[in-house]
């Protein structure tokens, strides 16, 4: 049988998502490529909760690639950012800022926590500052900032704001028109349930203004928005456009992933995961794992980050494989050694047998690695999964 895929992305994705994108590659000016790409832009709009006038782009790339383009298309060399540092990806964000000659201030907590508001509110006010940016769910920590209130500080001062979503949209809360937003991105292999190699991300008004704006050279040709505008414009018109090649099986794809998603409700999909992800932390806490996140309120949604337990190390990741289900071993440097991630996003949340046969493969390759587990754990931890 075939491993079950339970890292935090690239994720299981569902029979429609694998049909529509199993064909061979149509040409980028073929109409059904056109059309998806078109509707799939629409739909972005009601995902991301964003306003009419907001600009949905999709770019062939990974969330590195969205990363970079937000970093590029704002910062120009000796304006100041401020980075809510949750973790390995805000690391990689904080670092991207800097080779645009960006002025970084990182406002860090211990791994596994969140900063305090009021520090973060103390870095905006301290000198000028271009933009604010965090990640939404730093797939390293499994912890999850609240956006809405970095949102409502960073608009208070005038300062733009930038979220991560690569581990969170499609699945986390995100009101991008409601908190007034100016950039959320995310890359296709996660909660937006397809295979790797599209970087997503919706843009305010105000943002590409603030490139317009830009007194220093322009970004590099492939992560600058100008260059790319006229092909989201045309897209959504349903003309024919081309800059540089879409991934085109992964917009026929896309357009059958956001459905999923906007079919069901965008709220009702964000519900459906926090359920899954009570159910899961009820069911580790069965199996007597403890969490990195240091309280449920920065846990995410998406993922599970666990601690070993006494006596069991990082090889209890491949004694998973071998009971069929691939997990993931721990990221952020801190703290790498000590725990291991489970993603529960997607198609997945939607498959309670999935979440079942992950718990009973941990489950065993826990007692293979001499941990004790009490009679029936794996029962009762696969019970808390009704809720589905
Ligand atoms: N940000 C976060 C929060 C991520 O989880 C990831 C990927 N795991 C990235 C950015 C980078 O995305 P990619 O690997 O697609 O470049």
């Amino acid at each position: 049988m075939k491993p079950l895929l339970m890292i935090p992305g690239p994720i299981e994705v569902s029979p429609a998502v694998l049909e529509a994108f199993s064909t061979p590659p149509p040409g980028h000016l073929a109409p059904r490529v056109i059309e998806a790409f078109g509707e799939s832009l629409a739909i972005m709009r009601r995902g991301w909760m964003a306003n009419r006038d907001s600009q949905p782009f999709v770019i062939a790339g990974g969330g590195t690639v969205a990363m970079d383009m937000a970093a590029a298309n704002l910062l120009e060399p000796g304006e100041r950012a401020v980075v809510v540092n949750t973790g390995y990806f805000s690391d990689r964000i904080a670092e991207m800022l800097r080779r645009q000659g960006a002025e970084v201030t990182e406002v860090r907590a211990e791994p596994g926590d969140v900063p305090a508001i009021e520090e973060v509110a103390r870095a905006l006010d301290a000198a000028p500052v271009k933009a604010l940016v965090a990640t939404h769910v730093d797939t390293s920590t499994a912890v999850r900032v609240d956006p809405g209130p970095l949102a409502a500080l960073a608009r208070g001062r005038g300062v733009l704001s930038v979220f991560d979503g690569v581990c969170a949209t499609g699945a986390e809360r995100f009101d991008m028109a409601g908190w007034d937003a100016d950039v959320y991105l995310t890359a296709s292999q996660k909660a937006i349930g397809l295979p790797p190699g599209l970087a997503l991300m919706v843009v305010s008004v105000r943002a590409l203004e603030a490139r317009r704006a830009r007194r220093a050279a322009a970004p590099p040709m492939y992560l600058d928005w100008e260059e790319w505008l006229p092909i989201m414009t045309a897209y959504e018109e349903r003309r024919p456009a081309y800059f540089s090649t879409p991934a085109t099986n992964l917009i026929l794809a896309l357009e059958t992933g956001l459905r999923e998603i906007l079919d069901e409700g965008i709220e009702a999909r964000v519900e459906r995961h926090t359920r899954a992800a009570d159910a899961m932390r009820s069911g580790w806490n069965t199996l007597g794992l403890e969490m990195v996140p240091a309280g449920d309120d920065v846990a995410a949604n998406t993922l599970s980050a666990l601690r070993y337990p006494e006596g069991v190390d990082a090889a209890l990741v491949g004694h998973i494989l071998e009971q069929g289900v691939i997990v993931a071993g721990g990221l952020h440097p801190a703290i790498r050694n000590e725990y291991f991630r489970v993603g529960h996003m997607g198609y997945a949340v939607t498959q309670p047998e999935m979440l079942s046969r992950t718990f009973q493969a941990i489950a065993t390759a826990l007692e293979k690695s001499g941990v004790e587990l009490d009679t029936g754990a794996v029962d009762r931890a696969t019970a808390t999964l009704s809720v589905l």
